[in-house]
């Protein structure tokens, strides 16, 4: 490895970047930053109906937003660009044209129809469907008939019909019946290169010395490091695939799970140091103990060999709780600006000077951004407009005490927390309740909801005269 380690992220860009390829290129670039090597991010768009320019950007935004930043790719570019493969095309079809030269591939001139029968058939036959080689052995004149006829030709790989062993970094070693590899297209009839084939160009001519990637692409492996080889490449990257992100119905983790898409997080509230925390620990584990770790710390401590080989179940409580914890280590101010934008998006233009006042009343509490910008939503509401909670704490049974205590708030001579506090604790004793039955339908005329911050905090922020028109509200006054 002349040029030390150099890997990986190689997204389709067809919709958001899921968690699996996140966690993906966050390992890729840990190995990357651990070795002092090359991240490299390379878009995978040869499938042009699917793919989009809009999803190109969201997925770039979401690896910044992760703070993996790419070394060579798209925007930064590099010695072995382009890291597009829309932009590479000749490329494939040179790699093409020297496997059929060399005759490690032919012209397969099966139409999908033909092909669909033959799987039918092989399977009625209790066989493993798969190409089974008819256009490999084609005649000169029977390969000149078609093209008079003007047959479409895809090209198909020759493999070598053999078993094979594939050396995994993660897995150790797995094992392919040759039945089970069978000759595939390399190119399409239309011109444009498959997966296996602009993959494996790009990982060489890119110069990967490793290709860290999910587990469901193993299948892939055998074959790309044939073409690898049919392509005289003589020192092929290293393979290491990670372990299947699984739901908790143990499905691959999708959709029907919840959010699965990095910019769903970040809209959900979480803060990107969580997230990354969280993925790290998502297949790899330092020690059965430590669960928190810095940036820096990942970088120094991760290593394949304690990749996991069993699958990961992705919990949302977990990460959850980690965004809690990163929350409150969250500097005071870069919250506040967070809540802000997150009010805003919601349509409510808070005034900064409430908000920062307010994050260290909600820091503790929230698990996510939208969480404490819903804390804090009755800040800068024009009217409260009760929950179905706190809708129940402001029965008529509850009149009285709540024309009490608006009666004692507004002799209240300093608006300050502590006296709002002694008023409020005394009111609960004269009234023989508890602290909860006393103070709940306060806070639910107050904020409209059960879920706020401290209570005698959340009115003074609040200030008197919103707080008595709110409770003389409540109580029918
Ligand atoms: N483009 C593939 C995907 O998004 C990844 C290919 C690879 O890592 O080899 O799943």
């Amino acid at each position: 490895m002349a040029e030390g380690v150099r890997c990986r992220i190689a997204p389709a860009p067809t919709g958001y970047l899921h968690v699996g390829n996140a966690r993906a290129a966050l390992y890729n670039w840990l190995f990357a930053r651990h070795h002092g090597g090359t991240f490299v991010l390379r878009i995978e768009d040869t499938d042009r109906k699917r793919s989009t320019e809009e999803a190109v950007g969201i997925v770039m935004e979401s690896l910044r937003w992760l703070g993996l930043d790419w070394d060579e790719g798209p925007e930064v570019e590099g010695p072995y660009g382009p890291y597009r493969q829309s932009d590479r095309m000749d490329l494939y079809r040179t790699a093409t044209e020297r496997l059929l030269s060399d005759g490690r591939a032919y012209f397969c001139y099966c139409t999908p129809q033909e092909l669909e029968d033959r799987r039918r058939a092989a399977l009625q036959r209790g066989e493993t469907p798969g190409y089974d080689g008819r256009c490999r052995n084609l005649s000169e004149e029977q390969r000149r008939s078609r093209e008079a006829a003007g047959h479409p030709r895809a090209v198909r790989f020759a493999m070598p019909g053999i078993d094979i062993t594939v050396h995994d970094l993660i897995r150790g070693e797995a094992h392919f019946p040759a039945n089970d590899l069978r000759d595939f297209v390399i190119l399409r009839s239309d011109g444009t290169p498959t997966y296996l084939l602009a993959a494996a160009v790009d990982d060489v001519e890119m110069r990967m010395t490793h290709v860290i990637r999910g587990e469901d692409l193993l299948p892939s492996t055998p074959r790309q490091l044939q073409l690898i080889e049919a392509l005289g490449t003589p020192e092929p990257p290293l393979y290491g695939h990670l372990p299947l992100i699984v739901g908790p119905n143990g499905q691959p983790l999708s959709k029907r799970h919840g959010a699965v898409a990095v910019e769903g997080f970040r809209k959900q509230g979480y803060l990107p140091e969580a997230l990354v925390n969280y993925l790290a620990l998502l297949g790899w584990s330092y020690d059965a103990k430590t669960t928190f770790f810095s940036r820096e710390e990942l970088i120094e401590k991760f290593d394949l060999s304690r990749v996991s080989h069993n699958p990961a179940a992705f919990d949302p409580q977990k990460l959850e709780w980690m965004n809690g914890h990163y929350l409150r280590e969250a500097e005071d101010s870069r919250l506040a600006e967070l809540l802000i934008a997150e009010l805003l998006h919601d349509g409510v233009a808070a005034d900064p000077i409430t908000v920062a006042a307010a994050v260290p009343l909600v820091k503790e509490r929230m698990r996510t951004v939208i969480e404490g910008a819903s804390m804090l939503r009755f800040l800068f509401a024009e009217e409260v407009n009760p929950d179905q909670k706190a809708a129940k704490m402001l029965g008529p049974d509850r009149q009285e005490l709540l024309r009490e205590a608006a009666s004692r708030l507004e002799a209240v001579e300093e608006w300050r927390t502590g006296e709002i506090e002694r008023v409020l604790r005394r009111l609960q004793q004269d009234s023989g309740l508890s602290a909860k039955q006393a103070f709940q339908p306060i806070r639910a005329a107050v904020t409209g909801t059960l879920v706020s911050p401290p209570l005698f905090e959340s009115l003074e922020l609040l200030g008197r005269d919103r707080t008595l028109g709110r409770i003389r509200a409540a109580a029918g006054l």
